[in-house]
């Protein structure tokens, strides 16, 4: 067993230098180079890691790199490689926590450390790791941010430049990094600071004639803040202010982040010289999060309100409301205050009333009809018409399944079909069933269905 730490230093010395040409420089800054080559003993060799976020992104991203680098440095072959989690350094450490939803972890509250009282900060206390869901929409940017968090001074991505559409976290991650380095650090010096206000702050000054004072007050901070930059487009002397206190702030080790809503080639009439500084760090994109995600987001959200979120009324919201995280809260404290209010448990139908998510189930019968009658080349008008033609009767009993297949209730396919009865439906919904069991693959109404039910996919 070789446990001489000298000789175990030089070995993963020497692994570091083979898997570094191999892998992103922020991966491997942020994932690699942290781990810790414990003990090699025979053909087994431990590594250790931070935390268990740590651990996973080495065992799903980079474990075949690190076996060959080992492998390579000590010479044995058939090595076994286990990563373990420190256990000596990570009793304070944030750490997630991957939960059985594939890809999602839900961060478990940590012990917090002396919370700071940097008053001037700006930060919102609410907006912390510890409240914010990762998926693998925010993955790498999570990623990074708490590389950074942890370790402010000596971060290689300078500046964070995180983008993406509004209300997908880029302002709760952004102040998460300054409520983090602040526990840590209570005499660090951190703004936040919304780009609009930093305009208003700097015409304010200029005015006053007194931009030696705005100088001092943004170009004394070790973490600067500022959210939303794409507002900066087209100000010209802003932007020129700007780029003298980025540099000031950078060549004094002061870390830099920033948030927009696109990528900063993206923001039109922004100086190529500022531009360059922002893409000379780490940009990471936050995407809308998956429905996996919405779904443990809307739980972690419940147990924060608190409200007892029932699976099936967690699962409309999140099906409902998919294209960002703001208006998924906006739902649930909605139907927070009504269960509340009510003190009942609330139904499907009363949930999908007071947050009007019929109307998107209207539309998705209209969607179907609109496919069926588009494929068999028949009239919408028709097709809800009391006819019994033989291709309308077929195209009825396509809007009908399909509606099931979608989990629509009978009363929204009816609805769609001109306001047929329940037992009309059911008739044909079972006429249907009883015609598809056959696969006859000669049957027009089974070709049609399958092909529409492959495009709802
Ligand atoms: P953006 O700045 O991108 O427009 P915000 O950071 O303001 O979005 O997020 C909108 C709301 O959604 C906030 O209340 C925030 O707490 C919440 N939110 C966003 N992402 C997450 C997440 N991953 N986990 C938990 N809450 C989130
Ligand atoms: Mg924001």
């Amino acid at each position: 067993m070789i446990t001489l730490t000298n000789n175990l230093e030089k070995t993963w010395e020497n692994s570091l230098k083979l898997i570094k040409s191999e892998i992103p420089s922020a991966s491997f800054q942020a994932w690699i180079k942290p781990a810790k080559l414990k003990s090699i003993d025979g053909n087994n060799i431990i590594l250790t890691v931070r935390n268990e976020f740590n651990r996973n992104l080495l065992l799903q991203n980079y474990y075949s790199s690190l076996l060959k680098a080992l492998s390579q440095t000590t010479n044995i072959s058939n090595l076994n490689l286990i990563i373990e989690i420190d256990l000596e350094t990570t009793s304070q450490d944030y750490m997630p926590v991957f939960s059985s939803i594939e890809d999602i972890n839900i961060p478990i509250q940590t012990s917090p450390k002396k919370q700071g009282n940097n008053k001037n900060s700006n930060l919102n206390s609410k907006f912390t790791f510890e409240t914010f869901v990762v998926g693998t929409h925010n993955q790498f940017c999570h990623a990074a941010a708490l590389a950074i968090s942890q370790d402010p001074k000596k971060s290689p991505y300078n500046p964070f430049f995180i983008y993406g559409g509004v209300g997908l976290g880029k302002t709760h991650i952004m102040h998460a990094i300054g409520n983090y380095v602040l526990k840590n650090n209570a005499k660090a010096k951190i703004l936040y600071i919304t780009t609009e206000n930093f305009l208003n702050d700097l015409i304010f000054h200029m005015r006053q004639g007194k931009m030696n004072d705005f100088r001092s007050h943004y170009r004394g901070v070790d973490l600067l803040l500022i959210d939303d930059i794409q507002f900066i487009e087209g100000k010209e002397s802003t932007q020129q202010e700007f780029f003298h206190t980025f540099n000031a702030l950078k060549d004094q080790g002061s870390q830099i982040i920033l948030t927009s809503d696109r990528p900063p080639k993206a923001i039109s009439k922004l100086e190529p010289r500022l531009c360059s500084r922002f893409e000379g760090g780490l940009v990471a994109d936050i995407q809308p999060p998956t429905f996996e995600t919405r779904l443990a987001i809307l739980f972690k959200k419940a147990e924060e309100l608190p409200i007892n979120l029932f699976p099936q009324i967690a699962k409309k919201i999140a099906e409902s409301f998919p294209e960002n995280i703001r208006s998924l809260e906006g739902a649930l404290a909605k139907v927070a205050a009504y269960a509340n209010f009510t003190n009942e448990t609330l139904s499907i139908e009363f949930v999908e009333k007071i947050l009007q998510i019929k109307k998107t189930n209207e539309r998705l019968i209209d969607k179907i009809i609109n496919s069926v009658v588009f494929e068999m080349n028949l009239d919408k008008d028709d097709l809800v018409s009391a006819s019994k033609n033989k291709n309308l009767v077929q195209a009825r009993q396509a809007c009908v399944y399909l509606g099931r297949y979608a989990n629509l209730s009978w009363a929204e396919i009816s609805q769609g079909l001109g306001g047929r009865g329940n037992s009309s439906l059911i008739n044909l919904h079972r006429k249907t069933c009883e015609e598809l069991e056959k696969k006859d693959r000669t049957s027009n109404l089974f070709n049609l269905i399958e092909k529409l039910k492959d495009n709802m996919k």
